[in-house]
């Protein structure tokens, strides 16, 4: 089974993007709920929250983004923003890494949190 990596941000923006798109839903499906008052409301108030929450995950990569490396992946020659001790590039999923030690290794988000002496 081969695993497809996804670069980070790429992954935290789709998921952004898909907090719109389902309080955008929700939204929607609640005009169906017109005869009652309290359900559509209720909607409203649900999508309206997913908005917002997609707005703070918006505001939190570009914290994030203060954090990242820029690096030139090896293996497209496209230029990438790495964050933590591995990530994946943007552009072709290349796992790549900033620790040495963990050169050839498989790929594992676990490496992130765990310290290697
Ligand atoms: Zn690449």
């Amino acid at each position: 089974m081969a695993l497809k990596y996804t670069n980070k941000i790429n992954k935290i923006r789709t998921f952004a993007l898909s907090l719109v798109f389902v309080g955008i839903l929700v939204m929607y499906i609640g005009i169906f709920f017109r005869e009652s008052y309290i359900v559509m409301t209720l909607a409203m108030l649900i999508g309206f929250l997913f908005i917002i929450g997609s707005t703070v995950v918006y505001f939190w990569i570009g914290m994030l983004s203060t954090k990242t490396i820029q690096v030139v992946c090896p293996s497209c020659g496209g230029a990438t923003k790495m964050l933590g001790r591995v990530d994946a590039c943007m552009h072709c999923s290349e796992p790549l890494t900033m620790d040495k030690s963990l050169e050839g290794k498989d790929f594992d988000e676990k490496y992130n949190r765990k310290s290697t002496k």
